[in-house]
């Protein structure tokens, strides 16, 4: 295989810009698609308006003139010939090109029309004429030292060099059965379209390769999982599990006792349970996942609950620890950050069975962990991983049952095709005597009132979150951070109560320990930046403040606000913003998860439709889950088929992705 620094004009220092992108492979290069494609139509000099952009093309009249000035810079002058008159042309710093520029060559300028003068302005010469009357010009994500002509550059040049190397994920019978374009032919397309119709076309056959090797992935792990699904052979005690669940401090809502008991009876059966729990933050999944694991032990298995991040890992240990303290279920925390000589007594205690139920991060599926009975696997937060690592935890236990955890606001068709691996149980109601949270917007000149307005709470003996962009001061941005915000509130809160910060470059064990000074009301005013966004649950937080709200996706905001009203007390959620604010009121409107993200995704694009953090195998180059729902529902289908056929057997394709889930 053909690799990127060997793509004739790909240099060391463009290969480390490159990599800034995401793109290390000569495929990562090939995929990576204009994200827009400007529609350049040839212009007419009576037709635009003085000062307006103008695409045009003619006949250069005048040898061009070229006039340099200091530190560089350079002027070039001539006439161009157009098919609506005769037109001056200036362009800045293009010396390099007066030798092509002779008098009768075509050209197309692109430019800024002065009409008084009759100039164009151009940023921009192409040494062609427009061939037909409009030109599509894709648009790529750039980064800085690298622009969208070196990117189109080095893509095309890569495709000319090796386009027959990359591998198309279409298996033939289907690029037959659909008539689609080689891979070579199409990726030639997406990145030069001549024309509109072929530009769609292409797109159909790449977003379908796309959806179909996502679906190939997905359709395999469920066949796996029929094949292994040989589940434990066990009996609950249900007299000692309703017990526990008696003496939970609260009465389960319908929804809660309902996905208990589609649980329980996974665990009963003599199948592997393979279950996604989802419900909106704040819809109490979690003490269905501790029913979940008291049910397993009860029946004689170890139980393992995985968190995306330590501070709710420990929230979870802390939380089981104190429901199960009258009883002698051994519960464990095992993090990265847990000290070394813990983690080989863990280990040990693990495979020796002392341990009931082990809490912790993804350091629970690592390789030197080992189980002597695990029975149960939960993941919390389910959005954060993906179908790779759903299925590196499979592989852990003897064959444990496995539940999902997600707050992913998803419409019900979408997730039965993308976690089509999975059965599902759904929290809609919330827990009783919760009031709506009301949202507010203020603009950056009304922070005095939203000092009055937590000061009101902490007054109350509630406490308050504050939510900024960033952690520290940089000197090219105005945004609010955490210890600009630190200095600010301790100077109009700071001597009657505690403040203190948390975010995600402090070490954990810091970070640990504010989380329980917050949890147990020590501290009053937590300032923070989204590593709180997830799972944290303290109901006697009531206030959430969010700097630059306009700053983020109202997904991460709508998890931000989850974090309040969590307790019977009033809760409210302060957006602070001085731009953006049509986009900030959908979250006055609504505290519906799924309205919201419906809204996110019409503003920004699929990007946030499942949550800011997507996981790897969610984030599609081109695909889009929603829009393309057809051809995901068609790869879906196609998909089933190819796996079950004698193809599949032989070439790369299955070999390929199967090989891409294990390897992660
Ligand atoms: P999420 O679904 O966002 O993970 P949690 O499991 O963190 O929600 O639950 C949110 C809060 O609601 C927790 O403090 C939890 O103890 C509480 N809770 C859960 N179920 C009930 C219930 N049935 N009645 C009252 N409070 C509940
Ligand atoms: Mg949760």
């Amino acid at each position: 295989m053909t690799e990127l620094k060997d793509i004739k004009g790909i240099g060391p220092r463009s290969l480390s810009l490159l990599n800034k992108l995401n793109i290390y492979t000569v495929e990562d290069l090939v995929t990576h698609y204009p994200f827009r494609y400007d529609v350049l139509e040839r212009g007419d000099l009576t037709k635009t308006e003085d000062g307006g952009h103008i695409v045009i093309d003619g006949k250069i009249e005048s040898v061009p003139i070229l006039m340099r000035f200091k530190a560089g810079l350079n002027k070039m002058n001539f006439r161009l010939v157009t098919a609506s008159g005769v037109v001056g042309v200036s362009i800045f710093n293009r010396a390099f090109l007066k030798s092509k520029l002779e008098v009768g060559t075509g050209i197309s300028v692109i430019g800024k029309y002065d009409k008084k003068k009759n100039v164009i302005t151009a940023s921009e010469i192409k040494l062609e004429t427009l061939s037909n009357k409009v030109k599509i010009e894709p648009v790529y994500h750039c980064t800085s030292g690298l622009t969208n002509k070196n990117l189109a550059t080095y893509i095309n040049m890569a495709i000319l060099m090796c386009g027959k190397e990359i591998p198309d994920y279409i298996p033939s019978t289907y690029i037959k059965k659909y008539n689609f374009l080689n891979k070579k032919t199409a990726l030639n397309i997406i990145h030069n379209p001549s024309t509109e119709e072929k530009l769609k076309e292409v797109k159909i056959r790449l977003k379908y390769e796309e959806l179909f090797a996502f679906m190939l992935k997905i359709n395999y792990l469920r066949m796996e999982n029929k094949k292994h699904n040989q589940g434990l052979d066990r009996s609950i005690d249900r007299k000692k599990l309703d017990e526990f669940i008696a003496n939970i401090p609260f009465k389960l809502t319908g929804d809660q006792t309902q996905a208990v008991e589609e649980i329980i009876k996974d665990l009963e059966s003599k199948n592997r349970m393979n279950r996604l729990l989802q419900g909106d933050v704040g819809s109490g999944k979690t003490i269905v996942s501790f029913i979940a694991m008291i049910a397993n032990y009860l029946s004689g298995y170890q139980s393992a609950l995985m968190a995306p991040t330590e501070i709710l890992a420990v929230q979870h240990y802390n939380n089981l620890k104190d429901l199960v303290k009258t009883s002698n279920i051994n519960v464990e925390l095992l993090t990265g950050s847990t000290p070394k000589k813990d983690k080989i007594r863990i280990y040990d205690s693990l495979k020796n069975g002392d341990i009931d139920i082990v809490i912790g991060t993804h350091a629970l599926i690592q390789e030197e962990v080992e189980y002597k009975n695990l029975g149960l696997v939960i993941t919390d937060e389910q959005h954060r991983f993906g179908v790779n690592q759903r299925a590196n935890l499979q592989n852990k236990g003897l064959k444990p049952d496995i539940l999902y955890m997600s707050a992913t606001p998803i419409p019900r068709t979408y997730a039965l095709t993308i976690y089509g691996d999975m059965d599902m149980s759904i929290i809609k109601e919330r827990p009783k005597g919760r009031q709506p949270i009301t949202t507010y917007i203020k603009s950056n000149d009304e922070i005095k009132d939203v000092l009055e307005m937590m000061y009101d709470e902490l007054k109350q003996n509630h406490q308050v979150y504050v939510i900024a962009p960033l952690i520290e001061d940089s000197e090219n941005s105005d945004l609010a951070t955490v210890n600009k915000l630190k200095d600010q509130m301790t100077l109009a809160f700071g001597k009657k109560y505690k403040i203190d910060i948390i975010h995600g470059k402090m070490a954990s064990g810091a970070k640990d320990l504010i989380m329980q000074e917050f949890v147990q009301g020590k501290i009053q005013i937590l300032i923070s930046t989204t590593v709180i966004e997830v799972g944290v649950d303290v109901a006697n937080a009531t206030t959430m403040v969010i700097f630059d709200a306009n700053r983020f996706g109202l997904s991460t905001l709508h998890q931000l606000r989850g974090r309040v009203g969590r307790g019977s007390a009033k809760s409210q959620c302060i957006l602070i913003s001085s731009t953006d604010t049509k986009r900030l009121e959908i979250m006055k409107q609504t505290e519906d998860g799924f309205v919201i993200s419906e809204e996110d995704f019409k503003l920004r694009g699929h990007g946030d439709l499942f949550g800011t953090k997507q996981s790897g195998d969610m984030e599609f180059k081109i695909a889009n889950l929603r829009s393309d729902y057809k051809i995901l529902l068609q790869a879906k289908k196609d998909s089933k088929e190819y796996l079950l056929s004698e193809d599949s057997n032989t070439d790369f394709i299955k070999k390929e992705l199967i090989m891409s889930i294990n390897n992660s």
